[in-house]
Protein backbone atom coordinates (compact mmCIF):
# COMPACT_ATOMS: atom_id res chain seq x y z
CA UNK A 1 0.00 0.00 0.00
CA UNK A 2 2.82 2.62 0.86
CA UNK A 3 4.41 1.55 -2.33
CA UNK A 4 1.95 2.90 -4.36
CA UNK A 5 1.07 6.09 -2.42
CA UNK A 6 5.06 7.33 -2.62
CA UNK A 7 4.66 6.62 -6.14
CA UNK A 8 1.91 8.31 -6.78
CA UNK A 9 3.26 11.31 -4.57
CA UNK A 10 6.18 11.15 -6.44
CA UNK A 11 4.56 10.94 -9.77
CA UNK A 12 2.07 13.63 -9.47
CA UNK A 13 4.02 16.19 -6.99
CA UNK A 14 1.75 18.77 -5.68
CA UNK A 15 -1.14 18.03 -7.65
CA UNK A 16 -1.27 15.50 -5.63
CA UNK A 17 -1.11 17.31 -1.91
CA UNK A 18 -3.82 18.88 -0.39
CA UNK A 19 -2.57 22.15 -0.31
CA UNK A 20 -4.58 24.29 1.43
CA UNK A 21 -5.25 26.96 3.81
CA UNK A 22 -5.98 24.52 6.68
CA UNK A 23 -3.23 22.31 6.42
CA UNK A 24 -1.76 19.68 3.72
CA UNK A 25 -3.01 16.47 3.35
CA UNK A 26 -0.62 13.31 2.25
CA UNK A 27 -2.39 10.56 0.19
CA UNK A 28 -1.45 8.26 3.26
CA UNK A 29 -4.08 10.81 5.41
CA UNK A 30 -6.43 10.89 1.93
CA UNK A 31 -7.48 7.62 2.43
CA UNK A 32 -7.50 7.77 5.93
CA UNK A 33 -9.88 10.49 5.49
CA UNK A 34 -12.19 8.24 3.06
CA UNK A 35 -12.29 5.75 5.69
CA UNK A 36 -13.63 7.62 7.98
CA UNK A 37 -15.94 9.40 6.25
CA UNK A 38 -17.41 6.02 5.16
CA UNK A 39 -17.72 5.03 8.69
CA UNK A 40 -19.41 8.41 9.78
CA UNK A 41 -21.14 8.39 6.74
CA UNK A 42 -22.66 4.15 7.80
CA UNK A 43 -22.75 5.72 11.47
CA UNK A 44 -25.33 8.23 10.69
CA UNK A 45 -27.32 5.82 8.21
CA UNK A 46 -27.49 3.58 11.33
CA UNK A 47 -28.53 6.47 13.19
CA UNK A 48 -31.91 6.85 10.93
CA UNK A 49 -34.24 4.08 11.56
CA UNK A 50 -36.01 2.15 8.95
CA UNK A 51 -39.19 3.96 9.35
CA UNK A 52 -37.43 7.17 9.20
CA UNK A 53 -35.80 6.60 6.06
CA UNK A 54 -38.29 7.77 3.95
CA UNK A 55 -38.70 10.83 5.55
CA UNK A 56 -37.19 13.89 4.73
CA UNK A 57 -33.21 14.30 4.12
CA UNK A 58 -31.59 18.25 3.91
CA UNK A 59 -31.60 17.73 0.18
CA UNK A 60 -34.68 19.07 -1.71
CA UNK A 61 -37.72 16.32 -3.02
CA UNK A 62 -35.01 13.25 -1.68
CA UNK A 63 -35.84 10.74 1.03
CA UNK A 64 -33.39 9.51 3.27
CA UNK A 65 -33.51 6.51 1.28
CA UNK A 66 -32.98 8.27 -2.13
CA UNK A 67 -29.64 10.48 0.00
CA UNK A 68 -28.36 6.10 0.82
CA UNK A 69 -29.20 5.09 -2.84
CA UNK A 70 -27.06 7.60 -4.24
CA UNK A 71 -24.05 6.90 -1.36
CA UNK A 72 -24.43 3.62 -2.39
CA UNK A 73 -24.71 3.67 -6.10
CA UNK A 74 -21.53 6.43 -6.38
CA UNK A 75 -19.29 3.95 -4.56
CA UNK A 76 -20.08 1.77 -7.46
CA UNK A 77 -20.11 4.32 -9.70
CA UNK A 78 -16.47 5.72 -8.70
CA UNK A 79 -15.20 1.76 -8.76
CA UNK A 80 -15.98 1.50 -12.37
CA UNK A 81 -13.09 4.38 -12.37
CA UNK A 82 -10.38 2.28 -10.56
CA UNK A 83 -11.46 -0.53 -13.05
CA UNK A 84 -10.89 1.80 -15.70
CA UNK A 85 -7.47 2.47 -14.36
CA UNK A 86 -6.68 -0.87 -14.10
CA UNK A 87 -7.85 -2.24 -16.98
CA UNK A 88 -7.64 0.19 -19.26
CA UNK A 89 -11.30 -0.28 -20.52
CA UNK A 90 -12.92 2.59 -20.13
CA UNK A 91 -16.14 1.91 -17.76
CA UNK A 92 -17.75 5.52 -17.50
CA UNK A 93 -19.38 6.46 -13.88
CA UNK A 94 -22.67 6.41 -15.20
CA UNK A 95 -24.20 5.55 -18.79
CA UNK A 96 -26.08 8.46 -18.75
CA UNK A 97 -27.85 11.17 -16.44
CA UNK A 98 -30.86 9.45 -17.14
CA UNK A 99 -29.68 6.11 -15.44
CA UNK A 100 -28.23 7.55 -12.64
CA UNK A 101 -30.93 9.25 -11.50
CA UNK A 102 -33.16 6.20 -12.45
CA UNK A 103 -31.22 3.53 -10.42
CA UNK A 104 -31.47 6.21 -7.19
CA UNK A 105 -35.39 6.62 -7.56
CA UNK A 106 -35.59 2.51 -8.00
CA UNK A 107 -33.18 1.75 -4.99
CA UNK A 108 -34.61 4.33 -3.03
CA UNK A 109 -37.67 2.17 -2.96
CA UNK A 110 -36.02 -1.02 -1.80
CA UNK A 111 -36.78 -2.80 1.80
CA UNK A 112 -34.48 -0.94 4.18
CA UNK A 113 -32.64 -3.62 4.92
CA UNK A 114 -31.37 -4.05 1.03
CA UNK A 115 -30.48 -0.48 0.89
CA UNK A 116 -28.64 -0.69 4.04
CA UNK A 117 -26.52 -3.96 2.47
CA UNK A 118 -26.29 -1.96 -1.13
CA UNK A 119 -24.65 1.05 1.03
CA UNK A 120 -22.42 -1.02 3.66
CA UNK A 121 -21.03 -3.37 0.77
CA UNK A 122 -20.41 -1.15 -1.85
CA UNK A 123 -17.93 1.12 0.23
CA UNK A 124 -16.07 -2.13 1.25
CA UNK A 125 -15.76 -3.17 -2.86
CA UNK A 126 -14.35 0.24 -3.19
CA UNK A 127 -11.86 0.03 -0.45
CA UNK A 128 -10.96 -3.00 -2.23
CA UNK A 129 -10.77 -1.98 -5.52
CA UNK A 130 -8.16 0.84 -4.48
CA UNK A 131 -5.87 -1.49 -2.04
CA UNK A 132 -5.61 -3.70 -4.99
CA UNK A 133 -4.75 -0.99 -7.87
CA UNK A 134 -0.95 -1.24 -8.77
CA UNK A 135 0.75 1.70 -7.79
CA UNK A 136 1.32 2.02 -11.71
CA UNK A 137 -2.19 2.57 -12.16
CA UNK A 138 -2.93 5.73 -9.91
CA UNK A 139 -1.95 7.72 -12.18
CA UNK A 140 -4.02 6.51 -15.32
CA UNK A 141 -6.71 8.99 -16.38
CA UNK A 142 -10.25 8.46 -16.12
CA UNK A 143 -13.23 10.69 -16.30
CA UNK A 144 -15.73 12.12 -13.86
CA UNK A 145 -19.26 12.16 -14.18
CA UNK A 146 -18.90 15.96 -15.28
CA UNK A 147 -16.74 14.80 -18.23
CA UNK A 148 -13.60 16.47 -16.37
CA UNK A 149 -10.31 13.71 -16.83
CA UNK A 150 -8.62 13.21 -13.84
CA UNK A 151 -5.76 10.63 -12.49
CA UNK A 152 -7.34 7.34 -10.67
CA UNK A 153 -5.72 9.36 -7.88
CA UNK A 154 -8.57 11.76 -7.51
CA UNK A 155 -11.09 9.53 -7.10
CA UNK A 156 -10.38 9.30 -3.28
CA UNK A 157 -11.45 12.55 -3.04
CA UNK A 158 -14.60 12.45 -5.38
CA UNK A 159 -15.56 9.94 -2.84
CA UNK A 160 -14.27 11.46 0.31
CA UNK A 161 -16.39 14.78 -0.55
CA UNK A 162 -19.39 12.36 -1.14
CA UNK A 163 -19.30 10.66 2.08
CA UNK A 164 -18.45 13.14 4.51
CA UNK A 165 -21.43 15.93 2.92
CA UNK A 166 -23.96 13.33 2.47
CA UNK A 167 -23.85 12.10 5.75
CA UNK A 168 -25.35 15.02 7.38
CA UNK A 169 -27.59 15.17 4.44
CA UNK A 170 -29.56 12.21 6.06
CA UNK A 171 -30.66 14.66 7.97
CA UNK A 172 -29.78 12.37 11.51
CA UNK A 173 -27.46 14.20 14.32
CA UNK A 174 -24.45 15.01 12.01
CA UNK A 175 -23.21 18.46 11.47
CA UNK A 176 -21.09 20.06 9.10
CA UNK A 177 -19.04 21.26 12.81
CA UNK A 178 -18.21 17.24 12.46
CA UNK A 179 -16.58 17.41 9.43
CA UNK A 180 -12.82 17.34 9.42
CA UNK A 181 -11.25 21.29 8.74
CA UNK A 182 -9.28 19.68 5.77
CA UNK A 183 -12.22 18.41 4.28
CA UNK A 184 -14.10 21.63 4.72
CA UNK A 185 -11.24 23.80 3.01
CA UNK A 186 -10.94 21.60 0.16
CA UNK A 187 -14.58 21.44 -0.66
CA UNK A 188 -14.66 25.28 -0.51
CA UNK A 189 -12.33 25.70 -3.19
CA UNK A 190 -13.68 22.84 -5.20
CA UNK A 191 -16.75 24.62 -4.68
CA UNK A 192 -15.68 28.33 -5.63
CA UNK A 193 -13.58 26.76 -8.53
CA UNK A 194 -16.68 25.65 -10.01
CA UNK A 195 -18.64 28.98 -10.02
CA UNK A 196 -15.36 30.61 -11.62
CA UNK A 197 -15.67 28.30 -14.17
CA UNK A 198 -19.16 28.46 -14.79
CA UNK A 199 -18.94 32.23 -14.15
CA UNK A 200 -21.58 32.03 -11.20
CA UNK A 201 -21.28 34.44 -8.16
CA UNK A 202 -18.83 36.96 -9.58
CA UNK A 203 -17.44 39.47 -6.93
CA UNK A 204 -17.98 37.27 -3.93
CA UNK A 205 -15.41 36.50 -1.91
CA UNK A 206 -15.66 34.29 1.37
CA UNK A 207 -13.94 34.56 4.70
CA UNK A 208 -14.30 32.12 7.20
CA UNK A 209 -13.47 33.59 10.95
CA UNK A 210 -10.62 31.25 11.01
CA UNK A 211 -8.88 33.63 8.60
CA UNK A 212 -9.17 31.76 5.26
CA UNK A 213 -10.15 33.74 2.34
CA UNK A 214 -11.77 31.81 -0.82
CA UNK A 215 -13.32 33.53 -4.08
CA UNK A 216 -12.76 36.31 -5.88
CA UNK A 217 -9.52 37.94 -4.33
CA UNK A 218 -9.28 40.52 -7.36
CA UNK A 219 -13.16 42.20 -7.17
CA UNK A 220 -12.65 45.54 -6.41
CA UNK A 221 -15.94 46.27 -4.24
CA UNK A 222 -16.27 42.05 -3.04
CA UNK A 223 -19.55 41.23 -1.70
CA UNK A 224 -18.20 39.19 1.70
CA UNK A 225 -20.06 36.39 3.45
CA UNK A 226 -18.22 36.03 6.29
CA UNK A 227 -18.86 32.80 8.97
CA UNK A 228 -16.97 29.52 10.41
CA UNK A 229 -15.56 27.58 8.50
CA UNK A 230 -18.26 24.46 8.89
CA UNK A 231 -21.37 27.47 8.57
CA UNK A 232 -19.51 28.95 5.41
CA UNK A 233 -19.04 25.36 3.93
CA UNK A 234 -22.38 24.34 4.76
CA UNK A 235 -23.95 27.56 2.67
CA UNK A 236 -21.34 27.44 0.23
CA UNK A 237 -22.74 23.70 -0.79
CA UNK A 238 -26.26 25.24 -0.84
CA UNK A 239 -27.39 23.69 1.96
CA UNK A 240 -30.45 25.33 3.90
CA UNK A 241 -29.76 26.74 7.45
CA UNK A 242 -26.64 27.84 7.25
CA UNK A 243 -26.15 31.13 9.45
CA UNK A 244 -23.49 33.67 7.41
CA UNK A 245 -23.18 37.16 7.58
CA UNK A 246 -22.91 39.41 4.61
CA UNK A 247 -21.51 43.22 3.87
CA UNK A 248 -24.19 43.37 1.99
CA UNK A 249 -28.10 43.40 2.76
CA UNK A 250 -28.68 39.86 2.27
CA UNK A 251 -26.18 36.84 1.27
CA UNK A 252 -27.33 34.97 -2.32
CA UNK A 253 -28.65 32.03 -2.28
CA UNK A 254 -25.82 29.68 -3.37
CA UNK A 255 -26.61 26.85 -5.84
CA UNK A 256 -26.69 23.18 -4.63
CA UNK A 257 -23.08 21.19 -5.09
CA UNK A 258 -23.00 17.34 -4.88
ZN1 LIG B 1 -23.61 13.29 -4.31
Amino acid sequence: MLGWLMLGWLMLGDGFRWSGSVGTMSPDDMLQTVRAGTAFFENQLDAVSNEQLSGESLLPTWTRSHVAAHVGYNALAIARLVSWAETGIETPMYDSRQARETEIDTAAGWAPDTLRTLCSHSGMLLDSAWSHLPDDSWAWQVQTGQGRLVPASETIWMRTREVWLHAVDLNATATYGDIPAEVLDRVLRDVVGLWATRGEMAGLRLESVEGHIYGDRDAPDPHIVTGELPVLTQWACGRAGAATTSNRTESPTAPRWL
